[in-house]
């Protein structure tokens, strides 16, 4: 065994009880709080390795955390080493290249600030707190997916540690297989401490939400999907039904009211393009406030970084639970059903419930693209609420069970594994033929299953 960095010499793994432990099991969902044996944040190489051999020593198995949006979605790991990424370095853009150098553990909205002075921006979430590295490995739709597709595709070299302990830099030339699985494949390959990601050409955007009153809420969808149906590449939208609680941090127009709200981006890459935007935007947005006035309405023109704050995204760590679909093109029966079946509930646990417009260049597949390179789908859907109390858990997943019963028709049977934020539920991402791909690369760089808590389920 190396000897271990200054941090760890003379120390066992950080063991439940100690700081160094509660920091390494901070997540974002606090509803999937891991309880594993031992946890350690690692800054540097060296220190992945260390705390891969120390696993390996004690067999271990290990997860892999950045910043715990996504711990719903891990296996529990309660003989195991929890590793969470949070590597030094920072991000480094190259302007000439157009692409960014990220450490695990950056968060979205360190790259969308480091790009925006180049004039360029990156395939973001919606949430500038989400960690590069999760999102990006498992898919990743982005304000921008009608124009880029999924995020993976736009990853252009990984830096991850395997099971071995040794350092890797993998691409289209260095280890295409492992390059190609790592892309949407499931995870459970290794430990991630680095991203090159391509980044694209942004002079400003059109980006916003605007919320209406319940009964609009027919018309809004419907008016919403017909435009759907046609909408320019430049113009990625998500359509939610609402259940806001009165809470400070809700803004006082939407707590304590069920409302609809359509938000999202119109890109535009030159300065030439903003006549053609705003054109885009207003065909969007006109006919939507023709219905009924907003109770709120933040559309407009802004910068890069506005884009991550027009979904209004919690900012900070809560307890919650979901769920997800791929759907293929719904019709008014899917759109009664699933109002329905929220609105049934008078108290619904969801708190949100929506469709994220798919089509464009998801559907395109990438000449070079990971084991999940495209969406074959029409929406996605996710509805998740708040765990308050245990009864909730229970509460969520039967309303959860019902809106799935109802979309059923329309349910693709496929996910995007970023968002599939409970391991109980069907991940189901990739064809056979690409789980067996994927089953053969994880068992080539992890023949021992050091990383087998950290896959994601896709032969269920
Ligand atoms: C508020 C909120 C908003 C969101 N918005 C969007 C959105 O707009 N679009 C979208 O696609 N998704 C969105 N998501 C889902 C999000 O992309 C996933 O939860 C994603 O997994 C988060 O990645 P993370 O690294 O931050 O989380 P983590 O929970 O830390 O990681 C999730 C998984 O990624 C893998 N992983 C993380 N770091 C590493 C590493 N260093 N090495 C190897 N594997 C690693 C592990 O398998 C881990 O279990 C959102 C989630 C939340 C909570």
């Amino acid at each position: 065994m190396t000897s271990l960095p200054a941090r760890h010499q003379g120390r066992a793994l950080p063991l439940p009880g100690t700081a160094d432990f509660t920091n390494a099991t901070q997540v974002f969902n606090l509803h999937a709080q891991p309880r594993p044996a031992a946890a350690v944040t690692v800054r540097s190489v060296p220190e992945v390795r260390e705390a891969l051999v120390l696993a390996r020593e004690r067999g271990m198995r290990v997860r892999v955390h950045s910043t715990g949006h996504g711990a719903g979605a891990g296996r529990p790991v309660r003989d195991g080493l929890l590793i969470r990424t949070d590597l030094r370095g920072g991000v480094r853009v190259d302007p000439e290249r157009r692409t960014a150098r990220v450490p695990a553990g950056t968060r979205w909205r360190a790259v969308v600030e480091a790009a925006a002075p180049h004039g360029l921006t990156a395939a973001h979430g919606s949430a500038g707190t989400v960690g590069v590295v999760g999102y990006a490995l498992g898919g990743g739709l982005s304000p921008y997916g009608r124009i880029v597709g999924l995020a993976a595709n736009t990853v252009r070299a990984v830096e991850l540690l395997t099971a071995d302990g040794r350092h890797h830099r993998v691409d289209e030339e260095h280890d295409p297989e492992l390059f190609w699985a790592l892309r949407g494949g499931g995870g459970g390959f290794g430990v991630v401490t680095a991203m090159d990601i391509e980044l694209l050409p942004v002079t400003a955007v059109i980006t916003g939400a605007a919320y209406w009153p319940e009964h609009a809420a027919e018309r809004v969808i419907a008016t919403w999907m017909r435009w759907a149906a046609h909408a320019p590449r430049d113009v990625t939208t998500t359509i939610r039904i609402l259940r806001l609680p009165a809470a400070p941090e809700v803004p006082p127009e939407l707590a304590g009211r069920t409302t609809v709200a359509v938000d999202g981006a119109v890109h535009i890459a030159r300065p030439a393009g903003i006549t053609v935007a705003r054109q885009h935007a207003d065909d969007l947005l006109r006919p939507l406030r023709a219905i009924a006035t907003p109770v709120l309405d933040t559309w407009s023109e802004g910068t890069s970084t506005d884009v991550l704050n027009a979904h209004g995204d919690p900012h900070t760590p809560l307890p919650f639970l979901g769920d997800h679909m791929l759907l293929g093109d719904l019709d008014a029966t899917a759109i009664d059903r699933l109002l329905d079946a929220i609105r049934n509930r008078p108290t619904s646990p969801l708190v949100v419930s929506g469709l994220r417009q798919l089509g464009g260049a998801y559907r395109a597949p990438e000449r070079a693209g990971g084991a999940l390179d495209r969406l074959d789908a029409a929406y996605s859907y996710a509805g998740s609420g708040p765990v308050l109390a245990r009864a909730h858990a229970d509460e969520i997943r039967t309303h959860c069970d019902e809106i799935r019963r109802v979309l059923q028709p329309w349910d693709t049977g496929r996910t995007v594994p970023c968002f599939v934020e409970d391991f109980t539920r069907p991940q189901r991402h990739l064809s056979a033929e690409h789980v067996l791909s994927v089953a053969q690369v994880r068992q080539r760089v992890d023949p021992e299953g050091l990383f087998r808590v950290d896959a994601r389920s896709d032969v269920d």
